[in-house]
This record gives C-alpha cells, structure tokens and sequence, in this order.
C-alpha cells in the first residue's frame, strides 16, 4: 500500500467497501509500459477502470484509448482528446452505435465477422478496420479466448473483402488472455499476424497495423514476470515473424496492468463463523463479494492478496471468504488456500490489494440494496 492511500484511510476513515486509487501509481505503470514497449502506441482499455481522473492522467501522459462502448467513447472523449485517439475495439456493436461512434469522429474499428464487417462499412464510410483473430488464451488467468476473433484463414478472406467495401482494411488485432502470465504467449500470435499480413499482400493488400492487445499483467497472491520481460518477448517474436517489415504501427491496449496495483479495497468482517463444531474452515464473511466488484473472483480465477490489521498476530487458519450478499455463488475463496489470523474479529478492517482493475466496473447497482463500490482518488 502507498503512503497517499495509507494516509487516506488514516485520515479519513472513509466507510467500506471503498477503492482507493493512487494517481501516481498509474503514471508509473503507464512510464513503466512506455519504457518496455517503446514502438507501440498505448491505447489504455477503459473497461479497467473508467474513472474520470485515471482517463485524465493517462490523457495528460499521451495515452490513447480503446473503448467498448458509445458511453465509454463519451468518457475518454471528456478527457479532451481527439476521437482519433480512440479506437472502437469492441467486435460486437449495434450499427447505431457505430455511426453514433462515427459521428464523434471515431474512425477506428474492430471486427471479426462479415457481418461486423458490414455493418461498419455502412454506418461508418471511410473508416479504418482491424480483423481480431482467435487466440488460445493459455497461461491466463482470464481467457478471453472463444469468444472473440475468428482463424486466420477467415480473417484473410475478411480482410480481402474489407478492401472492396467503403472502408480501410487496416491490421490484425489478437488478446492473448488477460492476466497473462507468460511472456512468451505473444509469439504465436505475432507469427499468425504476420501470415496474414503477407498473405493480404500478396493479394494486393497492404497492412499498416498490428494490435497485440492487453494481458499484460498486475501482481496479485502469485509472482509475475516484470513489464520489461513483456517488451522483450513481443520484440524478439516481431523481429522473428515481422523481419524488416516490422508494421509501422503497433498498438498496445492494456487495462489491468496500468490500474490493477494502483488501488486497494478496503473492507470490514462482517461475520465469522463455522458450520459445524468441528468444521475444518473458518468462514470469514466481508462486506464486498462477487455483486459488490469481485467478480473476478469468480472460479477464484483472481486472487487478490488480502492484509488484516497489524495487531492481528495469530496463528493463520485456513478460511472460506465470502460475501454479504443472499446469493450462494458469492463466495470468493473456498478452494484456493487462503489463510487469517485466529484473533481475526468481526469490524476488523482488511485490505485487499491490486483491486484497481475490473472491480468498480464489476460492481452491481444495488443487489440485495448494497451500493456500487465507491471510488477515492488520492
Ligand atoms: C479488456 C480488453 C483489453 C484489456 O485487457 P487487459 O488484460 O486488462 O490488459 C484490451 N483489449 C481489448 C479488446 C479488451 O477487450
């Protein structure tokens, strides 16, 4: 935890649940990514966290910004920058939404169907289009495989067809699982995006673009390579599959890494119990769950580490850690081995840490009457 956030909750003794971001974390994960991709452009990911200061510091620092939505498009463009620093990255989007993208001056987009590929042709004429292609998604610890992109036979034969539609056919775009954990998970990736960009030559369209995506990642309960490990593997796979005709924009979209470590939750024990006298677990029930912004804790996909007070000395005992809500599927931790103190008490305040990603976004309007989980900004 920083000394700005420390302070913070010090002072103010804000109620919990609570996030608490810390600016200057951000623009250091931002230097920290401009150093270990230096050709690429940074389009921060505003899914992560969309609060206004985090889109404004990034803005001030030069980021560029990939958004999913017509309101996320409205949030970056608050900042003050130019729509053509946003690129609409979504591959499933309403035409309305295009042209209410396009009408903003948005001319970026993602697709990965002709269907897609249609729609944007019509709604937003002239513009440049990127084709995202299927990834595996191993070594993430948050696939985002089957969902998006198509193979690269397909994506091919789209973008030959992109060039004989009202738009540019512009690059390949890929993701390669957020929280990813290898370095190395780029390499295929880069290797198919290559294929294709030759074999559009060949069929006499030339590609400018190649998006690589998110997926670096944030330090969680587990150790994860540094940034500079991330610039190192991606350069080497585009020297190996690129050559000299490396393309001459290459685009980063990062959400969890510039955010994730810049923000802490802080929340209160609610309840400890157990379910039987001799119950091996200890159950310890907090007042943010999977409803309230953890829903990456979902299959205890992500896990958080999570601090108790200093005075809090005892002996750890394994626990289930679960949320306040009449919902069963909001527990966090059952099989993943967290572990407290024994002299944990109820109104004990815990901390848990790298929350700065994907959680206010996660959090439900109002489930079981509990509220969004509140943002402060030091
Ligand atoms: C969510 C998303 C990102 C950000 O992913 P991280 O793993 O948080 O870096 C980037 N690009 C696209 C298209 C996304 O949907």
């Amino acid at each position: 935890m920083t000394k700005k956030i420390e302070h913070f909750l010090a002072e103010q003794k804000p109620a919990t649940p609570c996030l608490v971001m810390d600016l200057d974390v951000v623009s250091d994960n931002y230097r920290r990514l401009r150093t270990a991709v230096p050709r690429a452009s940074i389009y921060y990911a505003v899914k992560a966290n969309p609060h206004p200061s985090i889109l404004g510091v990034l803005a001030k620092l030069g980021s560029s910004f990939d958004t999913a939505s017509v309101a996320e498009i409205d949030m970056a463009l608050a900042t003050g920058v130019s729509a053509d620093k946003l690129s609409y990255g979504n591959t499933i989007k309403k035409k309305s939404d295009i042209a209410a993208a396009y009408a903003r001056g948005v001319k970026l987009f993602a697709f990965d169907s002709e269907a897609e590929l249609g729609k944007i042709a019509e709604a937003a004429p002239g513009s440049r289009v990127f084709c995202r292609i299927l990834t595996s998604g191993a070594n993430a610890d948050w696939p985002l495989s089957r969902k998006f992109g198509c193979d690269v036979e397909m994506a091919k034969k789209l973008l030959i067809a992109a060039a004989k539609c009202d738009v540019v056919p512009y690059g390949v775009s890929f993701h390669v699982g957020s929280q990813q954990r290898d370095p190395g998970q780029w390499d295929a990736a880069v290797a198919e995006a290559a294929w294709l960009f030759r074999e559009c030559e060949e069929n006499g369209v030339t590609l400018s673009m190649l998006n690589m995506g998110g997926g670096f990642p944030t330090r969680y309960r587990r150790t994860v390579p540094g940034m500079q490990a991330y610039g190192n593997a991606i350069d080497e796979s585009l020297r190996k599959h690129f050559g000299n005709r490396i393309p001459s924009e290459i685009i980063v979209e990062p959400g969890r890494q510039m955010v994730g470590s810049a923000g802490i939750i802080q929340t209160e024990v609610v309840l400890i119990s157990k379910k039987s006298a001799d119950d091996a677990k200890t159950w310890v029930y907090l007042d943010i769950g999977k409803f309230g912004g953890l829903a990456e804790t979902m299959d205890e996909a992500i896990q958080y580490p999570i601090t108790v007070p200093e005075h809090r000395t005892g002996a750890p005992v394994s626990v289930a850690i679960a949320g306040p809500t009449c919902d069963s599927a909001d527990i966090l931790y059952e099989k993943a081995d967290y572990k407290l103190p024994a002299d944990l008490e109820i109104g004990d305040k815990l901390e848990i840490k790298a929350a700065g990603a994907y959680t206010t976004t996660y959090a439900s309007v109002a489930f079981n009457g509990f509220e969004p989980l509140k943002t402060y900004i030091v």
